[in-house]
Order: structure tokens, then C-alpha cells, then sequence
């Protein structure tokens, strides 16, 4: 039973093979601008730009915000590494923030801290912090847009794993992660809720910003004269097949977030009673939960990698958690602020199946074995 696996279904299909019927499979093609307007319109932003995937977008995302080389980025520690290898793409540092335990996100008293501190010690502030909202949970967004602004350092929102994630409460009740900050990347891998097989989106508000990821993203190529580039630019657009799957996709998007609910409240309710961490629940963060993950605690000397060897045993394709970016051989000399809830994420959490289309009986299947181990 595969841990998630992509939906795809009869509007995929048509969409799909209508852009390989018109001959426009590349990237030039009406599927493309049509998925941008539509992913703006669904998200609430004034512009999206698609990319060949996710990483191409935080690339460009940190291009568009003046990162260069010899600057210092901070970003979360605990994320997927797609989020910060466009750091070091730049010849940029990254600086890692640990998570707080009730979002599994950044903490912001540690991004406030550090900044107040190097502020209030004449050091150098970071040309960017980029946010990631992680496993579908959105970051608690007051506290580091006001750290932030304080400083006057823009805001990059890693929004690739909470796509339909939104606040409901505060100064962004009913926006949608990613549009806060200056610039919001998703992504479109096969993994995520959306998929375009493989993609991703700028947005942005601004308009200057939008033009120029545009040009970013096609060769620098100057409109309308003859083959002139006017700086490096990048191979980054999504092609028209793709924008076709992924505007049926998108079309399905509430379908998608709806299921991960369903199947998020019923294990919820299933493990009320065991000694596991279930995913943070806070109110006014809406989470999609994109993939359903707990912690486990160290019980008769059996632990998180005695609890996967079981579920794996049984046919489950549960999976751990990622290693935090702090300890990743590329980054190894990178500062770290924090570090331990990180540390503790990796080392007891994992994620259960949460495929969209799960069966009732499938979930019945991991709940068993869950409580099996337990018994
Ligand atoms: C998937 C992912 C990325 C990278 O997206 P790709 O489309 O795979 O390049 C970046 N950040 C996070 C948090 C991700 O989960």
C-alpha cells in the first residue's frame, strides 16, 4: 500500500491528450497561461508564473529578491532539501531555523531572536527568510511576518507541500499559504497534492516582480527582437502538456484536500487513545494534511524504527521523516539556530498511506497495523 501515489482520472486524460492532439506539447501553448490565471485565481494572487518544477521556482523566487552570491538566506531546517538548494545554486548561505512543536514549522521566536540579536549586534541580516509550510501545515504567520518587517527583509514562502492550506484566523484569515510573503513557490512532483507529473508556480503580487520571473524563466529572451537575451536566464518554463494535467488537476483541488481531511480525522480519532504524537492541530491554521504524519515515543526500548520495520512488514508504505537540512553533508558548516525539534521530527516521525484515493478497508488495514504494534 504506497504511501501517496498521484489521482489521476477522465479530465486529466482529455485535457492531456487534447494538448497532444493540437500539436502544442512544448512550452509554448494555451494550456500553460490558462493554468496560471486559474492557479492565481484559486489562490488568490494577483500573478502566477509555472516552472519546470518546484525547485526552478525557489530558484527563480530567490533570484527575483536580489539573494546573490555571498548572502545569507534563513530557512527552515526541517524540510525536504528542494527547499534550499537553490540557496546554494546562488552561491548563497543558508542559515537554518529549528521547528516549534506546535507546527512543526519555523519557530518564531527563534527567526525573531536571531534577527533582534544580530540587529541589536551590528551584524549582517539575511538577504531573505524563506518559510516552509510543511506537510500541508501552515506556518503560524503573524509572529514572522512582524519579525520580518521589523527588519525589512523579504519573505519567500516555500508553499510546494501546502497547496489549498490557508489561515483562518489573524491578519490573513481566508488567504492562502504562499501569498503572503513577497514571493510563494509550489510544486507539482508526483508526490504532491497536485501534480503536473513534474512543475511549479511563482506568485506574486507584485507586478514588476511577475515580469521579470517571466523573463527569468524563458532564456532572458527580450519580446519581439530578433534573439536578444539581455542577462543569463533559464530553461525554467512548464510545458503545455503538462499545464493541460495539471489544469484538471487543479480543477480537483478541493476533491484532493477534502479526501486528506477525511482521512486525517479518522486516524485522529483511531490513535485518540495510543501514545503517539498525532499531526499539529491549531486553530486558525488550516492544514490539508498532505501527508498524515505522527511521532512515536521510545516504549520497552522499541521505537520509530521498530514501528516502520512493522508497518513495512505488513505491506504498508509508511515513511520516515526527512533527516533536517543541518545535518546534510552539503551543509554541514552552515549555522543552525535551534536544532533539536528537527533532530526529534527525524529521528520519531513518520507518514502513513494518505493516498487520496485510500480505500476505507486500506485504512482500516494501516489502523490494525498501527495498533498491532501497540497491543
Ligand atoms: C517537493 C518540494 C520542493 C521541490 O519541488 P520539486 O518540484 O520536486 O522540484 C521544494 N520544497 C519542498 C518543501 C518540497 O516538498
Amino acid at each position: 500500500m504506497p504511501l501517496a501515489v498521484p489521482n489521476i482520472g477522465e479530465l486529466e486524460r482529455a485535457y492531456v491528450l487534447e494538448a497532444v492532439e493540437s500539436g502544442f506539447v512544448s512550452s509554448v501553448g494555451p494550456f500553460v497561461s490558462e493554468f496560471e490565471q486559474r492557479f492565481a485565481e484559486k489562490v488568490g494572487a494577483r500573478h502566477a508564473i509555472a516552472c519546470s518544477t518546484g525547485t526552478a521556482a525557489i530558484h527563480i523566487g530567490l533570484l527575483l529578491l536580489g539573494v546573490g552570491r555571498g548572502d545569507e538566506v534563513f530557512c527552515s531546517d526541517f524540510t525536504f532539501v528542494g527547499s534550499v538548494n537553490p540557496i546554494a545554486y546562488l552561491g548563497a548561505r543558508p542559515v537554518f531555523i529549528d521547528s516549534e512543536t506546535r507546527t512543526w514549522n519555523i519557530d518564531p521566536q527563534l527567526l525573531a531572536g536571531e534577527l533582534d540579536r544580530r540587529a541589536a549586534a551590528g551584524e549582517s541580516l539575511p538577504k531573505v527568510v524563506e518559510i516552509v509550510h510543511v506537510l500541508g501545515q501552515p506556518a503560524d504567520m503573524e509572529p514572522l511576518m512582524a519579525a520580518c518587517e521589523r527588519h525589512g527583509i523579504p519573505m519567500l514562502e516555500d508553499a510546494a507541500e501546502s497547496l489549498g492550506a490557508t489561515w483562518s484566523a489573524g491578519p490573513y484569515a481566508g488567504r492562502h499559504t504562499g501569498t503572503v510573503g513577497a514571493v510563494g513557490c509550489f510544486s507539482f512532483n508526483g508526490n504532491k497534492i497536485a501534480t503536473t507529473g513534474g512543475g511549479g508556480m511563482i506568485v506574486t503580487d507584485d507586478d514588476a516582480l511577475a515580469s521579470r520571473a517571466r523573463h527569468l524563466t524563458t532564456q532572458a529572451k527580450v519580446p519581439d527582437v530578433g534573439y536578444l537575451h539581455d542577462e543569463v536566464g533559464y530553461n525554467y518554463r512548464l510545458t503545455n502538456l503538462a499545464a493541460g494535467l495539471g489544469l484538471a488537476q487543479l480543477a480537483r483541488l478541493d476533491e484532493f484536500v477534502g479526501a486528506k481531511h477525511r482521512i486525517a480525522a479518522r486516524y485522529d480519532e483511531a490513535f485518540a487513545d495510543l501514545p503517539l504524537i498525532l499531526p499539529p492541530r491549531v486553530d486558525g491554521l488550516d492544514a490539508t494534511y498532505w501527508l498524515y504524519s505522527v511521532m512515536v515515543p521510545e516504549t520497552d526500548g522499541r521505537g520509530r524504527d521498530e514501528f516502520l520495520a512493522h508497518l513495512n512488514g505488513l505491506g504498508i508504505g509508511a515513511r520516515a521523516l526527512w533527516r533536517p537540512l543541518h545535518a546534510q553533508p552539503p551543509f554541514s558548516a552552515a549555522q543552525v539556530v535551534g536544532g533539536k525539534v528537527g533532530d526529534d521530527l527525524f529521528e520519531r516521525g513518520l507518514s502513513l498511506p494518505c493516498a487520496t484515493e485510500l480505500t476505507d478497508d486500506d485504512q482500516t488495514r494501516v489502523i490494525e497495523a498501527v495498533r498491532s504494534f501497540f497491543a
